[in-house]
C-alpha cells in the first residue's frame, strides 16, 4: 500500500492524499487553498481566470497529476478546502461522498460523475478497494470519516472532525469507529489543524449560551452578526437566538443564500418565518434601505467574518449600499480570525472603521470545528492504527501530531510518517 501526499502537507488547505493498492488509486479530497485567493465564502469565478499551472504554482489547488490510475475521488465533506478544487483538477473518475457534500461538489463541478453514498451503504472502487463513510461531527452537515477497505488492510481518513455530542446535526457514530478499530486499521491519515491545542474542543452548545447572553444584553441599535455561510448549525443557533429577541432577521450574501437553500432542502435548517434572505447586491441594497428608523427592530446576518473585501459586511462599512452604521449598533463576530497575515490585516482595518463610528464589537463568539489534542488521542484509542500519517497542516503542526503519537508508543519514521507534498511512503 502506498500513501501519497499531494496537497495540504505544507500548509492548511488544498487537501489531497492518494492511497494506492496495486494499480488502483483513491484520491482523498480535492480542495482549494482559500486564503491564497481571499475567498473564504465567495464564488470561485475569480479563480477561474487563472490557468491550472498557475493555480498549482500559487499553492491554490493540489497537483493531482502526481497520482496515477485514480479510480475514485472520495470527498470527506463539503468545505471548499476539501471539495473546491474539483472544477480545476477536473477528475474523470467518479466523485464519491455523502449526500450533502455531493450536492456542494456538483454545484462546483457540473460535469463530474457523482455518487452519493449513505452511511449504511458502501461503494466498490475496484476489486481491491471498497469505501464506507462513518458519520462524525464538524462544522458543516454530513461530515464523514472515510473508511477504505482494501486487500492490503484498511485505511481511515479523518480530515476534518471534532467530537461534539451536543450537535443538533447528527451524532458521531462511535460504534462504527470502534468496529473499524477492531477490524484493524493499517493506516490513519488524520488532520492536524488544532493538534497544538491541549484538551478537548468545546461543543457548539457553548456558542449558544454566549449568543443568548450577548443578545439579551443589547436593547438598542441594529445588531449585525457574521459567521461561516456553510456552518448551518451555527446559523440555526443564531436564528433561534434572534427569534427570542423579536427582531426581524435579514440574511445577506450570495454564499449565505446558497448554503441556506441547500440546508433547507436537506432539512438541516429550520428558518424562522420572519427571516428574509437576500443574495444579489440589488436585493441587499433594497433590504438595507428598509432599515432607517427603528434599527432596534432588525438583526442582520451577513458574510464577511474574515473581512473579505467582497463580503457584504465590508461593502456595508465602505458605504457601497444605502446604509450607514450608527453609534450604538453592535457587531457580533461568530468566527475567529483565521491567522494568516491578510485576514489579520483586513480584520483590523474593519474593526477600526467600526469603532470610529461607535459600533460595539463582540469578538470570538465561536468554537472550533476541529479536534484538539485529547480528541485525537481518543480517536487513536478507538482505532489503534498500525501507522499514522498526519495531514492538513504545516510541518510544525504535523510534528505536534508525531509528539502525541510518541506519547502513545509510536515511533517517528517507523509508524508515524511526516511526508511533504509530492512524497509517498510504502506501508
Ligand atoms: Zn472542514
Amino acid at each position: 500500500m502506498k500513501v501519497t501526499a499531494v496537497g495540504g502537507y505544507r500548509a492548511i488547505g488544498r487537501n489531497m492524499t492518494g492511497v494506492s493498492v496495486g494499480n488502483d488509486t483513491v484520491a482523498l479530497d480535492n480542495g482549494l487553498r482559500l486564503d491564497m485567493l481571499q475567498m473564504y465564502d465567495s464564488d470561485v469565478t475569480d479563480v477561474k481566470r487563472l490557468s491550472r499551472e498557475d493555480l498549482i504554482r500559487l499553492d491554490v489547488i493540489p497537483e493531482m497529476d502526481r497520482l496515477k490510475d485514480v479510480r475514485a475521488n472520495v470527498i470527506s465533506h463539503g468545505h471548499l478546502d476539501h471539495v473546491g478544487a474539483l472544477p480545476f483538477t477536473r477528475p474523470k473518475a467518479p466523485v464519491v461522498s455523502t449526500p450533502y457534500a455531493i450536492e456542494i461538489g456538483r454545484r462546483e463541478y457540473r460535469e463530474g460523475d457523482f455518487y452519493s453514498v449513505d452511511y449504511d451503504q458502501h461503494y466498490g472502487v475496484s476489486r481491491r478497494i471498497d469505501v464506507e463513510f462513518i458519520r462524525v461531527t464538524h462544522s458543516i452537515p454530513d461530515t464523514a470519516l472515510v473508511l477504505l477497505k482494501t486487500d492490503e488492510g484498511n485505511v481511515v481518513y479523518a480530515c476534518d472532525y471534532k467530537f461534539d455530542d451536543s450537535s443538533t446535526l447528527g451524532k458521531t457514530d462511535y460504534q462504527k469507529i470502534r468496529k473499524a478499530g477492531k477490524d484493524g486499521v493499517r493506516a490513519l491519515i488524520v488532520e492536524s489543524t488544532r493538534i497544538k491545542e491541549a484538551g478537548k474542543t468545546p461543543p457548539e452548545s457553548v456558542v449558544k449560551s454566549m449568543l443568548d447572553d450577548i443578545l439579551n444584553s443589547i436593547d438598542d441599535g441594529l445588531i449585525i452578526a457574521t459567521t461561516f455561510a456553510s456552518h448551518i448549525e451555527r446559523i440555526q443557533m443564531i436564528m433561534d437566538a434572534v427569534e427570542k429577541t423579536g427582531r426581524k432577521p435579514l440574511i445577506l450574501g450570495h454564499s449565505m443564500m446558497n448554503h441556506i437553500e441547500l440546508a433547507e432542502r436537506f432539512n438541516y435548517l429550520d428558518m424562522p418565518p420572519s427571516a428574509r434572505v437576500y443574495g444579489t447586491p440589488k436585493a441587499i441594497n433594497h433590504a438595507l434601505s428598509e432599515i432607517r428608523k427603528n434599527r432596534e427592530d432588525y438583526f442582520i446576518l451577513a458574510t464577511g467574518h474574515q473581512a473579505e473585501p467582497e463580503s457584504v459586511l465590508v461593502r456595508m462599512i465602505e458605504n457601497k449600499f444605502r446604509f450607514r452604521f450608527e453609534k450604538r449598533d453592535s457587531l457580533v463576530f461568530c468566527a475567529s480570525t483565521i491567522p494568516v497575515p491578510l485576514n489579520i490585516a483586513n480584520r483590523s482595518v474593519l474593526e477600526s472603521k467600526l469603532q470610529s463610528k461607535g459600533v460595539r464589537i463582540f469578538r470570538d463568539v465561536h468554537v472550533s470545528g476541529h479536534a484538539s489534542k485529547e480528541d485525537h488521542r481518543r480517536l487513536l484509542d478507538m482505532l489503534k492504527p498500525e501507522h499514522i500519517v498526519p495531514c492538513h497542516g504545516s510541518l510544525d503542526q504535523r510534528s505536534a501530531w508525531a509528539a502525541l503519537a510518541s506519547e502513545e508508543g509510536y515511533e517517528l519514521n517507523k509508524n508515524v510518517h511526516l511526508i511533504n507534498n509530492g512524497q509517498s511512503i510504502t506501508l
